[in-house]
């Protein structure tokens, strides 16, 4: 009920671009009240995501300052908002994609909010939703991966890196992980991949024609960006799609398009939001992620849980290449 809703609230702002310094976790937020077409949700775990450092670091711009950081979490609705709540209520427990989810209130869009599914334990929802609807839309629509296609994926010990192994896995495909350590070739060897390469000192390229009998991958999913790029252009198979979709090394150049040409490439940049736009597409490919969850029991890891006051260790620890699967925040501490 309204009463128990407090003013103001913990959470996590910045007011100025930079390292982990201009987090500031504070204790007098004042608690959102939702709009038109919102839900008030008290967030019970909050997933950390390689974009919440960008818009840290300025890499993208925030809309606003202060800003909150965060793009997920799950949580209760403690108040509904006016409009079309896409049927949700007080006391739902919900999954979301929202801004501002690095505090214990957010006011979310219930269009991009869903009621959590039955068997779907505490923590899955806020670990599963944003990186497995990243891996899920990239090997359905960037690139539609077969059965028996050979594919390479870099980071596939990171978060989103485990979600394409194990998806790919189950779609039949010939799977290539890259990872920078032996501790996260192993686990990604666990999680599906069956090639995997420490790009850290092993030579990619020619691991990558010596497994594909010199034809390369129909498709390069590429989260790590700067660092990789021209690796995975010469990776790709003719006709190949060359899937960049993230910065965790930084952006990728501009490049001349000609570039593109000696293998008749597809390159793409897409974004989650993109493939999620409308409420239709974003049931759609939840359903089919829970599913993953709860009938495939995909391995949802989470690396660690941190107190939101933590919150600097923990984009330290992302940065700094220390993890493994999801990182969350628990923003009652
Ligand atoms: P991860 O858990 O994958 O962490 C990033 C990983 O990138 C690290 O663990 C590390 O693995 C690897 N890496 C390689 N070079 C560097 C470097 N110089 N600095 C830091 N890390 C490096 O993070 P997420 O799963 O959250 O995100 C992965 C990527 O996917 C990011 O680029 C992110 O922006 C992108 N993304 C894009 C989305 C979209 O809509 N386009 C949505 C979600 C994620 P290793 O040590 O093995 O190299």
């Amino acid at each position: 009920t309204m009463a128990s809703i407090p003013s103001t609230m913990k959470g996590v702002i910045i007011e100025t671009t930079g390292g982990t310094e201009v987090l500031q976790y504070r204790t007098d937020l004042p608690v959102p009240s939702p709009g038109e077409g919102q839900v008030l949700v008290k967030n019970d775990y909050v997933g950390v995501n390689y974009i919440d450092t960008y818009f840290r670091t300025g890499l993208y711009p925030a809309p606003k300052y202060p800003y909150i950081l965060g793009r997920e979490a799950e949580g209760t609705v403690v108040k509904a908002g006016a409009g079309d709540l896409y049927g949700l209520r007080e006391g739902d427990k919900v999954l979301m994609l929202s801004e501002g989810t690095y505090a214990e209130y957010t006011a979310a869009n219930a269009a991009k909010a869903v009621k959590v599914k039955q068997g779907v334990e505490a923590k899955v929802g806020a670990a599963a939703l944003l990186q497995g609807l990243t891996a899920l839309t990239l090997i359905r629509e960037a690139h539609p991966v077969k059965k028996g296609d050979w594919v390479l994926v870099h980071a596939a010990a990171g978060g989103t890196g485990l979600w394409l192994v194990q998806l790919l896995k189950a779609v039949g495909a010939n799977l290539i992980g890259t990872a920078s350590t032996r501790e996260k070739v192993d686990l990604a060897r666990k999680a599906g991949a069956e090639h995997m390469i420490n790009y850290s000192h092993e030579d990619v390229r020619s691991k990558v024609m010596e497994l594909t009998k010199d034809l390369g991958c129909v498709a390069v999913f590429d989260g790590v960006g700067k660092s990789t790029f021209d690796l995975s252009l010469d990776c790709l198979a003719r006709k190949g799609s060359m899937v960049s979709f993230g910065n965790a090394s930084g952006a990728v150049p501009p490049l001349t398009i000609a570039r593109l040409s000696p293998k008749n490439a597809r390159l793409m940049r897409p974004t989650l939001f993109g493939y999620i736009t409308t409420r239709e597409e974003f049931e759609h490919y939840v359903d089919e992620l829970m599913e993953f969850v709860t009938k495939d029991k995909l391995d949802v890891r989470i690396h660690e849980t941190y107190a939101l006051s933590d919150v600097a260790r923990a984009h330290n620890d992302l940065e700094g290449r220390k993890t493994t699967g999801k990182l969350l925040l628990d923003p009652s501490k």
